[in-house]
């Protein structure tokens, strides 16, 4: 890191460092729980988006809602934000207040 800003902006910071700490994938495994130390959460490839990715009603346990990086819509604070308000819209629309489920837990996302 430090080569690199001397090499493309041709500033050396080294004198100025008094601290510095460096993070693998395996340290953000073990500090932070992430899968493999992947900051994103699954992959967003070919076969892990649209119908691919992990659904938010989960179709394992009952009336379980996901939201998050690593199912719809995806990895980054807008999209996990973003997956959070449709997990809760989708726990308002299936229970509808009524205490008693309003629809089936195969539909997607
Ligand atoms: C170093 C780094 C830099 C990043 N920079 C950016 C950036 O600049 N812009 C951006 O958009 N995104 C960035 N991201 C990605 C972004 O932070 C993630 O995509 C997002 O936070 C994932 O949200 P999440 O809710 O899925 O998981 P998390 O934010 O990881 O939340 C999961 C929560 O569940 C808790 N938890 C885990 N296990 C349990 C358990 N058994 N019981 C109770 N609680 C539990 C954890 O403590 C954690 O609070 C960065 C990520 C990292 C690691």
């Amino acid at each position: 890191m430090l080569d690199f800003l001397e090499r493309d902006f041709g500033v050396d910071v080294r004198e100025r460092v008094r601290f510095m700490r460096l993070s693998t994938p395996l340290d953000l495994e073990r500090d932070v729980g992430l899968h493999r130390g992947a900051v994103y959460g699954l992959e967003n490839g070919l076969l892990s988006t649209s119908v691919f990715r992990p659904r938010m009603r989960s179709s394992v346990v009952d009336n379980l809602y996901l939201a998050g990086s690593s199912v719809h819509l995806g990895g980054g604070i807008p999209l996990c934000i973003g997956s959070g308000m449709i997990a809760a819209d989708m726990v308002t629309e299936d229970w509808n207040g009524s205490g008693s489920r309003a629809h089936s837990s195969s539909r997607r996302p």
